[in-house]
């Protein structure tokens, strides 16, 4: 690891002004259970970094206003235990307990997790491994070479990778926004609009400003987000991250028979680029019983648009499964 300047802030605005004098490659420190790992391997070689893991104005978790509001401080594990969290968002607390391990959630933040960068070999791997993200313009060792893991929605001819959080899948199925502040103010922004796709600059991952930190993350209170569930598919039970996944939300109306969707939301994980809002899969459900056909056709209209490289096809089967099986699971809780 190269030797760099570590600042700690008392407050939330000492961190902007330590942002901005550490300069350009400056990062933000919080749980440091991905940036650290990224320094050690050479991917991220900041010259400063600012640790906001003890910052008490970014730790907190509230119900206000018709909306849970959860700082961007909070430890995954705290917010994935919370009461709150499992009684409105059932998915969120899902979300989180089924990511990473539980000393890694204990020191993880809600922004360092939504802030963190893709799992691909190639990108980790170094120096051999051309990579558009990490080196511009080098080229995608990816298309050619292991593409299991990678992305089948969302890809272009220069990167593949897949988004790695679960976190974020749960946050875009119910509309969550980020607030934000940097040297220029308050800003908040929409956590579906946080990540491009990754197009012909995937070295772009986030529309964060320089100097930007992710203050809070707010969810509106809905009937549908206390519908919820987290389906997630892994290689095994746990410490994995997502080859599919599907965060889900239903509220049914009429006859247990014969009950139709009255809402619905979805967004898929491990199979895009970008954690993958469903809205034509949602559309096409309102109005209609779930049955298992539905559930099914749902699931191939999520899918619509996949484009599988050499050894990832199986992700577009299972990514139907994964949300046809998460809306079953959740209309038969519902019964
Ligand atoms: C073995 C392993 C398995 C994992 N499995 C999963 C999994 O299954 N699912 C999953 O979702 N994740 C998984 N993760 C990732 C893990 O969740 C992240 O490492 C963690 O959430 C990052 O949080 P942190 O607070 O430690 O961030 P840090 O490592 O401190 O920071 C990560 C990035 O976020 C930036 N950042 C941090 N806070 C802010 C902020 N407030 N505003 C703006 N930028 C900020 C930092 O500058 C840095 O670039 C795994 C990690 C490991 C090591
Ligand atoms: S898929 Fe993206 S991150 Fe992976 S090697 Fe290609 S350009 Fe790099």
């Amino acid at each position: 690891m190269l030797p760099f300047t570590y600042f700690r802030p008392r407050t939330l605005d000492e961190a902007i002004e330590a942002l901005r004098a550490g300069g350009e490659s400056t990062k933000l420190l919080a749980g440091g259970t991905t940036l650290y790992d990224l320094m050690k391997i050479g991917v991220e070689a900041p010259a400063a970094v600012v640790d906001i893991h003890l910052l008490r104005e970014l730790d907190h978790l509230e119900v206000r206003a018709g909306e849970l509001v959860i700082g961007a401080g909070a430890r995954m594990s705290a917010v994935s235990a919370h009461p709150e969290v499992r009684r409105l968002f059932p998915a969120v607390s899902e979300s989180l307990w089924r990511s990473a391990s539980q000393q890694l959630r204990n020191m993880a933040t809600i922004g360092g997790n939504l802030m963190q960068r893709t799992r691909c070999a190639y990108f980790r791997g170094g120096v051999p491994y051309p990579c558009n993200k990490r080196d511009p313009g080098t080229g995608c060792a990816a298309r050619d070479g292991v593409d299991g893991g990678m992305a089948v929605l969302g890809t272009s001819d220069d990167c593949i990778a897949t988004y790695p959080g679960d976190l974020a899948v749960a946050l875009v199925a119910f509309d969550a926004v980020v607030d934000v502040l940097g040297p220029d103010g308050a800003r908040s922004l929409p956590v579906a609009q946080l990540r491009p796709l990754p197009g012909d600059t995937p070295h772009v991952e986030h529309v964060l400003r320089p100097g930007e930190v992710i203050t809070q993350v707010r969810l509106p209170i809905t009937a549908v987000a206390a519908k919820s569930a987290y389906l997630k598919i892994r290689p095994r039970e746990s410490y994995a991250f997502a080859f599919a996944s599907a965060a889900v939300g239903l509220v049914l109306a009429g006859s247990p028979a014969e009950a139709a969707v009255i809402e619905c939301r979805i967004a898929l994980g491990g199979v895009s680029t970008v954690p993958w809002r469903a809205a034509a899969a949602e559309q096409w459900l309102i109005g209609r019983p779930l049955t298992e056909d539905a559930a099914r056709t749902a699931g191939e209209i999520a899918m619509r648009g996949a484009e599988p490289g050499r050894a990832n096809a199986f992700k577009v089967e299972l990514g139907v499964h994964t949300v046809a099986q998460s809306l079953l699971s959740l209309s038969r809780s519902e019964s």
